[in-house]
């Protein structure tokens, strides 16, 4: 068993993914490479010796979390850790946007440099009970930061006795932002949590497919989809009920909009309730919309009512995105993404005619949660992308904007925006694939294509726009190629995995 949930549910803490994964944050090189040296069990982390700042864990933690209605999170934490608070302005607009309204608050205990002298259990305990006492949350979710992780605080035995006290769930959990560089630990950890404090064993079984996703922008759209192949839809976490979580181990299956994401808790939830989970390439363009589909079709049994579904579709769209792709074709890009959508949406743009000269993810996982590879990085590499000039970037802008200057590419493709407006500023055509569901099948590849065809049709803004900055690049800068100066392969923690196994 890979994950193997029925041991690990007794301990609040999760080891993180460079532990549990392999996973890395430095490489330079190509696809093809660091597939077969993942293969050969040969692949090291390569560090820098100079790096920008990236993202904490925590925040990706808590934020998971924050997105279930009527739940509260105690932030264990300075101040300045709870900045990443502001992302609960956007849940709540997507929670109003959904009908529904959402009495989730996250509390920061505000440690000072006291507390970290004489720890704050007590206070922590005072908040906890005003915090039930205020906003009768659900269930209760008491989070560690870097200063709790360094003065030892025992939040699990505090959370222990808060949970025989109060008539909710009161559950720990280990997100010091210190111990992984990998922000996306922080998915497993919430995964984790809601697992031990909600999740309940199966009553029965319902005809229901489990989306996990980030903010279900075409919630609609995809229901309607699945009610013409006679299954209903959950969505999670944003906008869901602790009473709605409870019962995943009902579902018929579960899928997610990215491995990166959904490793942790699809694996956990296969292996400790049999819900199948849907570990193909994901729903972008469509080879990966036809497989995904007909996946979920085969763990369903509803394999004839998805083929019905996929003829009528690819009747429709499959002509006019042939059309488009005569104005694609020659076109080259620069992608740069989290680790999954880095591979996926480098499919999709490979099956519209446009070259990807260069890939950078921000980490990359050795294998995930069921001890095969990332599904997206082998289908591009079995499907011709061997050659595809590959980092593993970190979130690095400077390693971006080297890779920009000297690929000098028609567009650059990221999902973050912070590293979008700096490609704008060097004069280079951007696309910000923000929301999750932007190649979504057959009629979101089309409207993608047509969208990228308006972002390069018209390129004033950033000619204009770098005509006018001045960066702090110098051309002798540029030469230094800074994202291959990564120092050598530093070993793998001894827990990592010694190789791939076979997909
Ligand atoms: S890395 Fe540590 S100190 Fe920084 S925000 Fe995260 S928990 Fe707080």
């Amino acid at each position: 068993m890979a994950v193997d949930f029925s041991t690990r549910k007794r301990n609040a803490a999760l080891p993180v993914r460079e532990a549990r994964l392999g996973s890395i944050t430095g490489y330079s090189g190509t696809l093809c490479d660091l597939a077969e040296r993942s293969c050969a069990g040969t692949l090291k982390n390569r560090d820098r010796c100079f790096s920008q700042s990236s993202l904490c864990l925590s925040i990706c933690a808590i934020t998971q979390l924050q997105g279930i209605l009527d739940i509260a999170v105690v932030y264990h934490a300075p101040a300045g850790c709870c900045a990443g608070a502001a992302r609960k302005l956007v849940l709540d607009q997507l929670t109003a946007r959904a009908g529904r309204v959402s009495r989730t608050v996250l509390v920061g205990s505000d440690l000072n440099e006291r507390d970290t002298v004489f720890g704050s259990g007590e206070s922590l305990k005072e908040i906890t009970r005003k915090t039930y006492e205020e906003y009768k949350p659900n269930a209760i979710f008491i989070a560690s930061s870097c200063v709790t992780g360094v003065i030892g605080e025992d939040i699990d035995a505090l959370a222990a006795e808060l949970a025989e006290e109060l008539p909710v769930p009161v559950e720990p959990i280990h997100c010091e932002g210190f111990k992984s560089r990998i922000w996306a630990s922080g998915f497993d950890i919430a995964d984790h949590a809601v697992l031990r404090a909600l999740v309940k064993p199966p009553k029965e079984k319902r005809n229901v497919i489990v989306f996990k996703n980030f903010y279900e922008s075409h919630r609609q759209y995809i229901t309607d989809i699945f009610h013409q192949i006679g299954m209903e839809t959950q969505f999670i976490y944003l906008n869901s009920t602790t009473e709605e979580l409870a019962r995943l181990s009902e579902a018929a299956a579960m899928v997610c909009v990215c491995g990166t994401l959904g490793t942790y808790l699809g694996n956990a939830l296969e292996e400790e309730y049999g819900v199948p989970y849907i570990r193909t390439i994901n729903f972008c363009g469509i080879t990966g919309f036809e497989t995904w589909m007909r996946e979920i079709g085969a763990k369903t049994g509803k394999s004839a009512e998805v083929e019905a579904y996929l003829a009528k579709e690819r009747a429709t769209y499959l002509p006019l995105i042939e059309a488009l792709k005569k104005d694609l074709a020659g076109l080259r890009a620069v992608v740069g993404m989290g680790p999954g959508y880095t591979y996926e949406v480098t499919r999709a743009l490979r099956e519209l005619g446009i070259e990807v000269v260069w890939a950078a993810a921000w980490h990359y996982d050795y294998q995930y949660d069921d001890n095969r590879v990332p599904p997206a990085l082998a289908h591009l590499e079995a499907s011709g992308g061997a050659d595809i000039g590959l980092s593993v970037a970190d979130m690095q802008n400077y390693e971006i904007m080297s890779i920009l200057h000297r690929y000098k590419p028609d567009l650059y493709f990221s999902r973050h925006p912070g590293s979008t407006v700096w490609a704008i500023k060097q004069g280079v055509a951007a696309f910000y694939v923000a929301d999750e569901y932007t190649i979504f099948g057959y009629r979101n590849t089309y409207l993608f294509a047509q969208a990228v065809l308006d972002t390069i049709r018209n390129r004033s803004f950033e000619k204009n726009l770098a005509a006018h900055i001045k960066l702090p690049y110098t051309d002798w800068w540029y030469q230094q190629q800074t994202d291959m100066m990564l120092a050598p392969d530093t070993a793998l923690t001894p827990e990592a995995p010694a190789a791939w196994e076979a997909p």
